[in-house]
């Protein structure tokens, strides 16, 4: 078969998604069985049972909700904010920005609590803002549109005392950066598979916690959305339905897209998270070294950064459009612009999983050079050195 149309090999250090390894692409290509078929049901169980290690969650309702990150999203806000409601929502960067219009479209109060693009909010006013009463705070943890990671201390105790959920967007740093939903008294967060889980897009990995649970079972009416409706999806993905309750239909799960999520869900745990964290904090710290020495200084501050994502400002005189295309089309490696306010000022370079390696940070380094006309030794041997 031939098709002239087939994708291009490409080694993806962009935003995501990130690359993806044979196994996860080969789980991917098994026969499609039925979505009722109690052997579905026995590798949805499994599938469940890894992410709950992974997102470190004793939580029972943790499953994959259809859809990418922004349906994790969704299904946070029609689930657990009714219309009405006031919900502090930080807004740092453009995921904070689509959560304060998908609250806003919800018919939420939003109390913005704002930080520049490439800084953290201080966790002091998040809390201070709780003060005037909310039922929710959210934050996105790993801001992939600045590679800034947002401190989450204090959050949890403040939403304990004022009765609000703590609600968390971990799309970018789960299984990169991390994060641990128990310990750090998260009530409601999703995720994405196309980040440091190094899967394609298609699945918002997604896990509640008692208190909200509590809140969302007392809740009446329909909820406003029918696709996401958190209760009728727990019909089919709540764990062990073999021996109580058979799985009940409610849409057709993506079913190829979970064997792939098992797999790349294998593949976090069996390195372990405290290694892969730590192996995305020296990817990311050694990549920043190379990149300093091609006059490219991170955006975000030191204590501040994302170790999954790499944002970096372009100097002047640089066509940053033009030399992302050449590293595109002639390398065959992409990178990420910058968005909103960073639009043509930064680079965002992904350290996600198999792309927080040396190999694939090498070959970004040497084609960076020549595109921009410069030396690659001084880069590479520090990019070597933050390795060795
Ligand atoms: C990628 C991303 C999303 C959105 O996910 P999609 O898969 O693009 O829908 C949300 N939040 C953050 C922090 C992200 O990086």
């Amino acid at each position: 078969m031939t098709d002239e149309l087939a994708p291009p090999d490409r080694l993806l250090l962009g935003a995501g998604p990130s690359p993806v390894p044979e196994s996860v692409l080969a789980a991917l290509a098994q026969p499609t069985i039925g979505h009722l078929d109690p052997a579905f049901g026995a590798l949805m169980d499994d599938t469940i049972e890894r992410l709950r290690r992974v997102m470190v969650t004793g939580n029972r309702v943790t499953l994959a909700v259809s859809g990418t990150g922004s349906a994790g999203m969704e299904t946070m806000v029609v689930n657990f904010v009714v219309p009405g409601e006031r919900v502090v929502c930080g807004v740092n960067g453009l995921f904070g920005e689509r959560m304060a219009d998908e609250l806003t479209r919800n018919g939420a109060v939003v109390a913005r609590v704002e930080a520049p693009w490439g800084r953290a909010i201080e966790p002091e006013r998040l809390t201070a803002a709780l003060d005037d009463g909310a039922a929710a705070l959210f934050v996105v943890h790993g801001e992939t549109s600045t590679g800034v990671c947002q401190p989450l201390d204090g959050l949890a105790e403040a939403c304990r005392e004022h009765d609000a959920l703590l609600l968390v967007d971990c799309v970018t740093s789960l299984a990169g950066h991390r994060i641990e939903i128990d310990r750090m008294g998260i009530d409601v967060a999703f995720s994405g598979t196309q980040k440091c889980l190094n899967c394609p897009p298609g699945l918002a990995p997604f896990t509640v916690g008692p208190r909200a649970l509590e809140r969302l079972n007392a809740r009446t009416g329909a909820c406003r959305s029918w696709y996401f409706d958190l209760r009728a999806i727990l019909t089919y993905w709540r764990e062990d339905a073999a021996g109580a309750l058979p799985r009940a239909y409610h849409h057709t799960a993506p079913i190829n897209m979970v064997y792939a999520l098992r797999e790349s869900l294998r593949i976090v745990l069996e390195e372990g998270l405290d290694a892969r964290w730590e192996r995305h904090r020296r990817a990311h710290e050694a990549l920043r070294r190379a990149l300093a020495a091609l006059g490219l200084e991170r955006l975000a501050p030191a204590q501040e950064a994302l170790s999954s994502l790499l944002a970096v400002i372009v100097p002047d005189g640089v066509d940053e459009a033009a030399a992302r295309r050449s590293l595109l089309l002639e390398h065959g490696i992409e990178i990420s612009g910058g968005v909103g306010p960073l639009a043509g000022r930064v680079w965002r370079i992904g350290v996600m999983g198999g792309g927080a390696a040396f190999d694939p940070q090498r070959r970004l380094v040497q084609a960076l050079a020549q595109v921009l006309g410069a030396d690659p030794a001084d880069p590479i041997s520090r990019l070597e050195q933050g390795w060795s």
